[in-house]
């Protein structure tokens, strides 16, 4: 039985949380205003009586049972939470603190529940919890590095993305000063100096700064800063973007911006180029033409004009052709028409072309061919202006000595080569004469004719064909263009 000296009856009803007494069996003896209101009831008659297992979701009895058996071994197990019932039904969180309360004698006659509605502290923990997810979830999906650094410069927070761009783990990142990404790079440390003032004096800075990775390396960041007081201390808070990709498109930018001014002066000089080399020979046509017909050149003379105006003829469709070829490859409408080739016929056909370009520079004129004929399966278009564009810039590049054409045939290919003695290619100039309208050395050509385009309709053509050009020479002594062509396409 239950000595009500023990219970003081003004600490039962003043506390705010719900104070619940029962006898040994679990049923209500007395309970505060408090519980009572707790619970759902009106007046205290209404819960004594009730076992205290009314008063918890059916499915948490269990609970209560092994928290009893608990106490009765002396053990009160601190705090519980439960999911406590309302007389109309109504569930609510439900935070219990119990112990035994002994008679006179020191037996255990009942126990003593103190009730504590937690249902708001519930909801603001899940709300704050919640909250924490978003701004975390925020924090991570940044693309960029967060960063919370102390007043002495240390780090103190900073997202996941921090230690991918930096290359350090979670346990190596931490504490890392602010300067330390920037060491042996003064010009970042000052401009990292700068921004922090500038967070600090003016509340926001902004730098573009080299940031060292844990492996050494050094990518290009902008970094952002921000004085921030937190629980009445100085933070720098911050975000970095790693400007790579930006740098890599705008130098990409930068190039093709230069290669668009590139095609476009080399295309005006092309032009120029172009009209200056139709115009020369068209001016020789037409101005021999005349002395043609004036009925007082002499036979001799006569014979001399039609034979410039034959080779003037021939150098007007040589420069007409190649640019026909060059827009054609350009717009890749160029293909192989392939038929049988007699190399004999063929080199028989190219020297006798040729010769008169030999007698015209006073150099020899020499064609090396397979003994046997042999017939290849080839665009024989296409390979008469490979050749003879590289014969024709050895004539015109030789002015002593030889251009010599090479013709062998091994190993189920034909090879060709192109050699003279002549002014030959400085060696900063090699690598770009196979470029659309590009000349070697200026200073050095401007005594020869030429649109640049020899070559590389030479280079388009040989690669169409199967094969590939390559060039040696030595300035001063010559040149050697070879290439070579499968013999049988199939
Ligand atoms: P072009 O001869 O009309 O100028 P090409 O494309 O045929 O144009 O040749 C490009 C440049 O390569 C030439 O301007 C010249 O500087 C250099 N070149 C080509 N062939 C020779 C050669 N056999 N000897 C010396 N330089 C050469």
């Amino acid at each position: 039985m239950i000595n009500d000296s023990f219970l003081n009856l003004s600490i039962l009803e003043a506390s705010p949380d719900g104070i619940v007494v029962t006898d040994l069996k679990g049923l209500v003896v007395r309970a505060s205003q408090s519980a009572v209101n707790m619970f759902g009831f009106k007046c205290h008659s209404e819960v004594e009586g009730l076992n205290v297992l009314n008063f918890i979701d059916v499915k948490e009895h269990e609970l209560v049972y092994e928290c009893i058996a608990m106490m009765l071994r002396g053990d009160n197990g601190g705090a519980k939470e439960y999911t406590g019932v309302r007389v109309d039904g109504e569930s609510f969180n439900l935070e219990i603190n119990n112990n035994v309360i002994r008679d006179i004698e020191g037996e255990i006659s009942g126990f003593i529940f103190i009730t504590r509605d937690i249902s708001e502290r519930k909801k603001d923990a899940e709300s704050l919890m919640r909250n924490n997810m978003i701004m975390e979830a925020i924090f991570e999906a940044v693309p960029g590095m967060i960063y919370l650094y102390d007043s002495d410069g240390n780090l103190v927070r900073w997202n996941k993305k921090h230690q991918q761009l930096t290359r350090y783990s979670q346990e190596e990142i931490a504490g890392k000063h602010v300067m330390d990404w920037f060491k042996d790079d003064p010009k970042s440390t000052e401009i990292i100096k700068e921004g922090i003032r500038q967070a600090f004096e003016e509340g926001f800075g902004e730098v573009e700064a080299l940031l060292r990775r844990k492996d050494g390396e050094r990518i290009p960041m902008y970094f952002t800063a921000s004085g921030v007081e937190i629980e009445g201390k100085q933070y720098l808070a911050g975000i970095g973007v790693d400007l790579t990709e930006q740098r890599e498109r705008e130098s990409e930018l930068i190039k093709a911006t230069e290669r668009a001014q590139d095609a476009d002066r080399l295309k005006t000089a092309f032009l120029q180029n172009i009209s200056h080399e139709i115009r020369t020979p068209l001016n020789s046509i037409l101005g021999f033409l005349e002395l043609i017909n004036d009925p007082e050149t002499d036979s001799i003379s006569r014979e001399d004009y039609i034979k410039i105006v034959t080779i003037s003829g021939r150098r007007l469709l040589g420069i007409i052709t190649d640019i026909i070829s060059i827009s054609s490859l350009q717009t890749g409408q160029e293909r192989c028409i392939y038929s049988d080739v007699s190399l004999k016929l063929l080199l028989q056909n190219i020297y006798e072309n040729y010769l008169v370009f030999a007698h015209e520079k006073g150099v020899d004129f020499v064609i090396n061919a397979p003994e046997e004929d042999v017939v290849i399966i080839t665009d024989e278009s296409k390979l008469l202006q490979v050749i003879g564009n590289l014969l024709s810039n050895a004539f015109k590049f030789t002015e002593r000595g030889y251009a010599l054409l090479d013709c062998k045939v091994a190993d189920g290919k034909v090879h060709f080569c192109v050699k003279d003695t002549g002014i030959g290619i400085k060696n900063e100039f090699i690598n770009n004469i196979f470029n659309v309208f590009t000349q070697g050395d200026i200073n050095l050509n401007r005594g020869y004719e030429g649109s640049g385009l020899g070559l590389s309709i030479a280079k388009a053509y040989i690669n169409l064909m199967g094969g590939e050009i390559k060039v040696k020479s030595k300035f001063g002594e010559g040149s050697e263009f070879s290439f070579s062509l499968p013999v049988n396409i199939k």
